[in-house]
């Protein structure tokens, strides 16, 4: 199949032959033609299926097939939990709709509100935005959210977990009745069940398969290792097999600048990306990073969530997730677009529990292995990890923002002695 046979016109199929596109990725095969529809979808799909496409591509026919208001005004929304995919997804629609006559902007804090008031003052036809600027902005007068046709909520689930839910319920409410709603979420937990329900009429249902459950391109290996080497056994692996681009996932903000710094002193360039950076700081660690300036980037899941590197070879969990599920969107970093890639855990026996929570998840069992030089001390005694219990999924006002409060005294402790 290809994308023409998706109904899609010739000037969104030049865009997309333009980015090198053959075929389209199973998401889309089965988001474009009912969005096209105009109906309301309900997708799960992470990060790496070609989802962005799978929506805004068909979002972008319908703008410009569809009735233009006499003035330009917002008519799509596309909603995200974080900065850097709201800026993905600002690419994404610039790239797809580069032969159309639409408009759009991004909007995100953390940055000087003035471009963003200014672009919303010239007029735009598809704004993408996490949701506090776009209140703070529409409070100061300067958003109109009244012929909104499509809403997209992307990422939801994670967009609950950092607590936006009474932000896109008042945003919601700024909006006619009567749209278009798409709502992507990986997990299908009982708070977007219930936000599907109040959001959704009649929705087409999608899936697609976890992508990296079975993880066909992915080698995934278990390092036994004692929690106070790990950083040793982390330097060790990458000097000696010759890693490159290697994102490394650490449980919080602390540890992950911490493990910059200390990699950088061992001459491994590192940079540290995670929700207390400045947004500079972030874009010019990614840039490098992307750019292959950079040999490690450190980061939170929070951050690391929608970021889009592609065909990255290497992904370490410095730490397990407290999510099982994290650990999908963690290794979804690698192997992606049919390269093959590695992601390698380093686990101490504080985290037997987190394994086999994971194991269970993704049905599988890992391989482990023992690094020479790197034998785990069997009479060490496991440490609780005092945040261990978010295991499940936790309603959006417990579960705080990274950096806020997910780290506690024992865990600082902990690895203040790493
Ligand atoms: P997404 O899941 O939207 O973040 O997309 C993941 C990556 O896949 C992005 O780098 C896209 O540019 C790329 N991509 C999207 N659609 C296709 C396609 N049909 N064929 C190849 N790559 C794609």
């Amino acid at each position: 199949m290809s994308f023409s046979d998706l109904g899609l016109h010739a000037d969104l199929l030049r865009a997309v032959t333009a980015q090198g596109y053959t075929e389209p990725t199973p998401i889309q095969r089965q988001a474009i033609p009912v969005v096209l529809e105009g109906r309301d979808m309900l997708a799960s799909a992470q990060t790496g299926t070609g989802k962005t496409a799978g929506f805004t591509l068909p979002m972008l026919q319908r703008l410009n097939d569809g009735k233009r208001p006499a003035k330009r005004q917002v008519r799509a929304l596309v909603l995200t939990p974080t900065r850097e995919l709201a800026a993905q997804v600002g690419e994404s629609v610039a790239t797809y709709g580069q032969h159309l006559s639409l408009r759009s902007h991004i909007i995100f804090g953390g940055v000087g509100q003035q471009p963003q008031i200014d672009a919303l003052k010239a007029g735009l036809d598809v704004l993408i935005a996490t949701p506090g600027r776009l209140l703070d902005l529409h409070q100061q007068g300067h958003v109109d959210l009244s012929v909104v046709e499509i809403l997209v909520l992307d990422e939801a689930d994670r967009m609950l977990d950092m607590g936006f839910i009474h932000d896109i319920k008042r945003l919601l409410r700024l909006m006619p009745k009567k749209r278009q709603n798409l709502l992507f979420s990986a997990t299908f937990s009982n708070e977007i069940q219930t936000l599907a329900k109040q959001l959704l009429d009649n929705p087409a249902m999608i899936e697609v398969a976890t992508r990296n459950a079975t993880a066909e391109k992915i080698e995934q290996a278990i390092y036994r290792v004692d929690r106070e080497k790990k950083r040793e056994l982390l330097a060790h692996l990458i000097q000696q097999n010759g890693w490159f681009q290697v994102l490394v996932f650490t449980r919080t903000k602390h540890g992950a600048n911490r493990l910059a710094e200390q990699l950088s002193k061992q001459d491994i360039p590192s940079m540290a990306i995670h929700g207390n950076k400045s947004q500079g700081a972030r874009t010019r660690a990614l840039t490098a990073f992307k750019g292959g300036d950079l040999q490690v980037l450190v980061a939170t899941d929070i951050a690391a969530r929608g970021l889009d590197i592609n065909e990255l070879p290497h992904v370490v969990n410095f730490d397990l997730p407290n999510v099982a599920e994290d650990y999908v969107h963690r290794i979804g970093r690698t192997g992606r677009a049919g390269s093959n890639g590695e992601a390698v855990s380093l686990v101490c026996v504080d985290e037997d529990a987190l394994l086999g929570n994971i194991e269970r998840l993704i049905k599988q069992t890992l391989p482990k292995h023992i690094e020479p030089g790197f034998e785990p001390d069997p009479t060490i005694k496991p440490e609780p990890i005092e945040n261990g219990r978010r295991n499940q999924r936790q309603p959006s006002a417990k579960r705080k923002p990274e950096g806020q409060s997910a780290n506690t005294g024992g865990e600082r402790k902990r690895r203040a002695r790493r």
